[in-house]
Formats: C-alpha cells, sequence, structure tokens
C-alpha cells in the first residue's frame, strides 16, 4: 500500500465514478470567485492555502497540542478503527459517495469524530448537498484545523479533528446561507449521537 494512502480507499473507483467525484468534491474549481473566498477563510479562522502546510496555529489545534490523542500511534488507531476508518481518518482516503448512513440521518444531535469523539458539528447545520456525502453548512467552534491539500489538479481546503487530527473531509465555497460553506464529510470519520428526549 502506498504511504498516505488511496485518494478513493483500497478499492480503485471506475473512471466515471472518478469523474462524479472530482465534480461533487470540486465543484466550482473554475470559478472566478474562488479567489475571492480563499481570500475570506483567515477571517473564518481557517488557513489560506498558501499557508505552511505542516504547522497550524489555529485555536483548536493549538487547544490540544499536548492532548493524549495525539500521542496514538498507527498500531493504536488501526485497534481501534474499521479497516475503512482507518483509512480515511489517518490516511486522508475518501468513502466511496452515497455509502453512508448518515446521509439519511435527519434526528438531532451532535455528530462526533469517530477517532476521539469531539463533537464537530449540530445536526442543526446538516443540510442535503446531493453529493453523496454528509454535508454541513459549518462547523462547532474550535473543533476543525485545515491545511491546502494539493492532491488533485486544484487546491482544496482540508479538514480535520483539531483534537487528534482525525481527516473529515474538505470544505467548499458553494453551501447554503448563512455561511455559505459546505463541509463534505466523509460519513465513516463521524459517529452521530442523537440528543435525549
Ligand atoms: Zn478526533
Amino acid at each position: 500500500m502506498v504511504a498516505g494512502g488511496s485518494l478513493f480507499g483500497a478499492t480503485p473507483l471506475a473512471k466515471h465514478q472518478v469523474a462524479t467525484y472530482i465534480m461533487a468534491m470540486a465543484p466550482k474549481v473554475f470559478h472566478p470567485s474562488r479567489r475571492a473566498f480563499l481570500a475570506t477563510l483567515p477571517s473564518l479562522g481557517l488557513l489560506a492555502a498558501c499557508a505552511a502546510e505542516s504547522a497550524s496555529s489555529e485555536p483548536g489545534e493549538v487547544a490540544f497540542e499536548a492532548d493524549a490523542w495525539r500521542e496514538l500511534d498507527d498500531n493504536a488507531w488501526r485497534a481501534r478503527l474499521s479497516d475503512q476508518a482507518f483509512r480515511v481518518l489517518r490516511r486522508e482516503a475518501t468513502e466511496r459517495p452515497f455509502t453512508s448512513p448518515l446521509n439519511a440521518e435527519k434526528r438531532t444531535g451532535t455528530y462526533v469524530c469517530a477517532g476521539c469523539e469531539l463533537p464537530l458539528f449540530s445536526s442543526e447545520t446538516k443540510y442535503d448537498s446531493g453529493t453523496g456525502w454528509p454535508s454541513f453548512y459549518d462547523v462547532l467552534p474550535g473543533a476543525i484545523g485545515t491545511k491546502p491539500d494539493h492532491k488533485l489538479w486544484v487546491t482544496r481546503t482540508e479538514y480535520h479533528c483539531a483534537r487528534c487530527l482525525g481527516h473529515q473531509g474538505h470544505v467548499f465555497e458553494d453551501g447554503p446561507a448563512p455561511t455559505g460553506l459546505r463541509y463534505c464529510n466523509n460519513g465513516v470519520a463521524l459517529t452521530f449521537v442523537p440528543d435525549q428526549v
């Protein structure tokens, strides 16, 4: 297996599936407003595309800098996670679209990191983006860090759990009001915790 994992997981996608993936994950790559979007990222507490890729000074990540979750090695993560969750969270693979049960999740509750259970999203910000991945228009304060991702021919903004640094998905500029953002998340990287009724 190639270090860093396959972009599409262990099983390669067919050509038409790759095309679908590209369109869904980067639907506005040639849109002129992308530059403007990237310029707004610092004001949102996100890293701009030109920022350093290894280190992050985002408040959420700094808060967990000395956290025990950061100490886990690959063997410890493999023991905790399913193979698919490991490939997504620890190797930045992407699950196949329309495969996550969380796409259809409509209950009120909180979506937590499947690695360390840090709350990442409220169900209040979840919406159906039609992409086949659970999508949110906002993230809980301090819950994620971001970095530029150059795996495709355009730079996308990757985001990950602020505590265990597990990869979650990519954020795009085509989300609904009030943020205009779309957090396109791998379902396998999240665990849904319904509110107590
Ligand atoms: Zn986590």
